[in-house]
Parts: structure tokens; C-alpha cells; sequence
């Protein structure tokens, strides 16, 4: 391989180019990311960066003096790709010929149909949409998030850190409920409403009211609830638009096979963009966070070098955390697999807990909420072997 061009320059981007490199391969590199800025995280978006802990500089995911001997293409687009050719089109009119090509395009904030084009209503993203949200924050007074998603607890927890008024919608029985299960996700719940925040779920949104400026949000049953700035945290949704005459084969994401293979030899997919076949599933899923497209960047890049032959390797349950308040909430394996959840160390009402999912005798899933130690001990457990901790 002569040339390989990833495009997307951020975690998944960096990350399987960093592998390339401590891969061995040598040749010819090109970053293409359509922001202006150089690679960063986004965890801290939702967290310490909102809350004005963290500054712009603290979010590099380079290390310093990093040299990846590479050419960066930032603030361009690509706009579409020729697999069989292996050509990426990009916004400025240039194209990258390459022979071997990583999509690392992430994910993109769903947006809420009845949004329209109100001030004051945020999704939450990029550096700039962090920024943006920031700048509101400090003069609003009272916040609406809808959707009880991670993005969206993680914003409430960290608004009424910064002392505004705040109300989460959400249209399950409560936050986090998909992931964690719905008796899990009260105790979660509970800690939010200790905490000031207002939950309603169950809850619909139909309208989002105000002239210019967002002022409130109507729900379906009638109640307005008045608002100066919202958030709507309702997931995101791959970004693979740019891909859809390119030949590859799409559906919830670049459908990949079990180490990031794509329908066309010489192009991988890694990171939020990218479904890849679980065995152990027999379906394609993609995995939207930061452990997932840490841990499959150097199997996408082993793909790419040895020219498409799969190399497989047992697939370990994915990992999420979440700082809330003053909380590390710690998340493995799958809620939705298990019979039974009991909560095994701790109280859910002291927020400091641990709560085994297990279907029949076998865990396979672990919730810790500030137990990291006891989580680091069941987390090791379900990625080795799918045993019971003494
Ligand atoms: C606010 C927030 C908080 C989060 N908190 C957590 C957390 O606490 N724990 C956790 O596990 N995960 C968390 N995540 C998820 C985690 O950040 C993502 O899983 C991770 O960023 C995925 O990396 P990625 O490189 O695949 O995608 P992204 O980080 O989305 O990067 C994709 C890049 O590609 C660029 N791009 C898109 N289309 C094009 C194109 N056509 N041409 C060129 N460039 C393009 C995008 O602009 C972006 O820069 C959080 C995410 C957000 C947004």
C-alpha cells in the first residue's frame, strides 16, 4: 500500500492511524476531517468542559510532540467515494486516490422534526455545539432536555451543577432505561431528582414554542414547560450520507464484518459509523462509544494491512461509562440478556452500588455506580470468561 486516507480525523481516525503507523506501514497518509479542529474528545463535552472545568486544549487526543507523519486535510469534506476505484471526493473539489481507505465519519446529532429554526435549541456534538451550549448556559435560567439518554442525563447533571432550573423529558418509563433496564434506571432516576432535576417520563413532546427565540416546550398531554434553553439529546445517527452511491454495503451504519471489513476489500470502518457483525449475535450492531472505537481501531488497521483477510478475535461486551453529579456510573455487557438484576454490594438509595444482570446462573451484564474497584474485579471477569466473581 502506498496511500491509505482515513477519513474522519477524530477518535476512531486517529486511533487506527496511530495503528497503522505501530503496524509498520510506512507509506503514504491522509487525514480528512470535515471540522477545523485537530482531533479532540468528546466525553468531556457533556461534562467538565460544559461545566467550565476543563479548557479546549485539555480535550487534545494528540500527545504532545505526537508525529504521525501524516497530511491533515481539515475543514474539507468528503463528499463521496468510488470503492471500486478507491477514490474519496472531497468539498474543496479535490479528490485522495488511495489504495487503502478507513471511514471513521462517526455519528451526527438526530434533531427533533419539530424543532424548526428556533435560537436556544442545542444538540450536542462537536467542540462547537459545546461551545454554543456553554455560552447559553451561562445566561439561561431554565433548561429543558429532551431525551434521557447519556447525552442528555449527562447535560441535566451538569446544568444544575451550574445552578440552572432543569427538566428532562423523556419518552420512556426513565433515563438510561434501555441500557441499564428499567429497575436500574430508577435508582439512576432517583438520583437526579435528589438532586433538582425534574423528571417527566413518559412524556411526549409535540412543539417547541417561542418568536426567533425558543421560550418553552409542549408536551403531548398540553403542559408548557417554559424554557430559555433546550437540549435535545434523542441520539444520533451514523454518519454515512456521503456514502450512498459509493457501492459499500449500508444499512444501520457501514455494515463491516467481525474485524471491520466492509463489502469491498481495501476499505475498513471503525468507530460510531461502523456495524460490525457479532458472532455471538448473529446480527451487525454499532457500538456509539469511546471504549468500542478505542478497542477496535488496531483490528481495523491489522484488516487494512494484511489486503482484507478477517482476523478475528473473541468479542469482548461493550463498555460505557458516565460521571453524572458527583457519580462514575460504569456499564458492561447486555441489560435486554438477563432474566434477573440484584443489586450485590452497596444500596441504590446511598448511590453507591453494584448490580449483577445474569440470565440463568451466568452474568452478563454489570451496573457499578462509584464502585469502580469492585467493577474493575467484574468487568476483567465477563471480558476473559462470563464467570462469577468469588
Ligand atoms: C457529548 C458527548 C459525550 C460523550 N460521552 C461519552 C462517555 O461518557 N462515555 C463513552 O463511552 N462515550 C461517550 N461519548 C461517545 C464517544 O465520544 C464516541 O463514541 C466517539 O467520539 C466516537 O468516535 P468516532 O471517531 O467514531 O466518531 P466522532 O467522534 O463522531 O468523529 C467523527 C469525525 O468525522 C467527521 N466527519 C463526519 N463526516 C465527515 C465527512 N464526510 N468528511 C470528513 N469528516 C467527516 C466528524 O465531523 C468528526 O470529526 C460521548 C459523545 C458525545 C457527543
Amino acid at each position: 500500500m502506498n496511500t491509505v486516507c482515513v477519513v474522519g480525523a477524530s477518535l476512531a481516525g486517529l486511533l487506527t492511524a496511530r495503528a497503522l503507523r505501530a503496524q509498520g506501514y510506512q507509506g503514504r497518509l491522509v487525514l480528512v476531517g470535515d471540522e477545523q479542529h485537530r482531533p479532540y474528545d468528546r466525553p468531556p463535552l457533556s461534562k467538565d468542559f460544559l461545566r467550565g472545568d476543563l479548557s479546549e486544549a485539555d480535550l487534545a487526543l494528540e500527545g504532545e510532540g505526537e508525529e504521525l507523519d501524516a497530511e491533515w486535510r481539515l475543514g474539507v469534506a468528503a463528499v463521496a467515494l468510488d470503492a471500486r476505484q478507491r477514490r474519496v471526493e472531497l468539498s474543496d473539489g479535490t479528490s485522495v486516490q488511495a489504495d487503502g481507505i478507513v471511514i471513521a465519519t462517526g455519528a451526527t446529532a438526530r434533531r427533533l422534526p419539530c424543532a424548526g429554526e428556533l435560537t436556544g435549541v442545542h444538540t450536542l456534538r462537536t467542540l462547537d455545539d459545546a461551545r454554543a451550549l456553554r455560552a447559553d448556559l451561562e445566561q439561561g435560567r431554565k433548561l429543558v432536555v429532551i431525551g434521557g439518554g447519556f447525552v442528555g442525563a449527562e447535560v441535566a447533571a451538569t446544568a444544575r451543577d451550574l445552578g440552572l432550573d432543569v427538566t428532562l423529558v423523556e419518552s420512556g418509563p426513565a433515563p438510561l432505561a434501555r441500557v441499564v433496564g428499567v429497575p436500574m434506571a430508577e435508582a439512576l432516576a432517583a438520583l437526579h431528582r435528589r438532586r433538582g432535576v425534574r423528571l417527566l417520563p413518559g412524556s411526549v413532546v409535540t412543539e417547541l414554542t417561542g418568536d426567533g427565540r425558543v421560550d418553552g416546550v409542549r408536551l403531548a398531554d398540553g403542559t408548557h414547560l417554559p424554557a430559555d434553553v433546550v437540549v435535545v439529546g434523542i441520539g444520533a445517527v451514523p454518519t454515512i450520507d456521503w456514502l450512498q452511491d459509493s457501492g459499500l454495503e449500508l444499512g444501520d451504519g457501514v455494515l463491516c464484518d467481525e474485524a471491520g471489513g466492509t463489502s469491498v476489500p481495501g476499505i475498513v470502518a471503525v468507530g460510531d459509523c461502523a456495524a460490525w457483525y457479532d458472532p455471538n449475535q448473529g446480527s451487525h450492531h454499532r457500538i456509539e462509544h469511546w471504549t468500542g472505537a478505542r478497542q477496535r481501531a488496531s483490528v481495523a488497521a491489522a484488516t487494512l494491512l494484511s489486503g482484507g483477510t478477517a482476523r478475528t478475535e473473541a468479542r469482548r461486551p461493550s463498555y460505557i461509562w458516565s460521571d453524572q453529579f458527583d457519580v462514575k456510573i460504569q456499564f458492561i455487557g447486555h441489560a435486554a440478556d438477563a432474566d434477573t438484576v440484584s443489586v450485590e454490594e452497596g444500596d441504590p438509595a446511598g448511590h453507591s452500588f453494584l448490580a449483577v444482570y445474569r440470565q440463568g446462573d451466568r452474568p452478563v451484564a454489570v451496573l457499578g455506580v462509584n464502585q469502580v474497584r469492585l467493577f474493575t474485579r467484574w468487568r476483567r471477569q465477563l471480558e476473559t470468561a462470563p464467570v462469577q466473581v468469588a
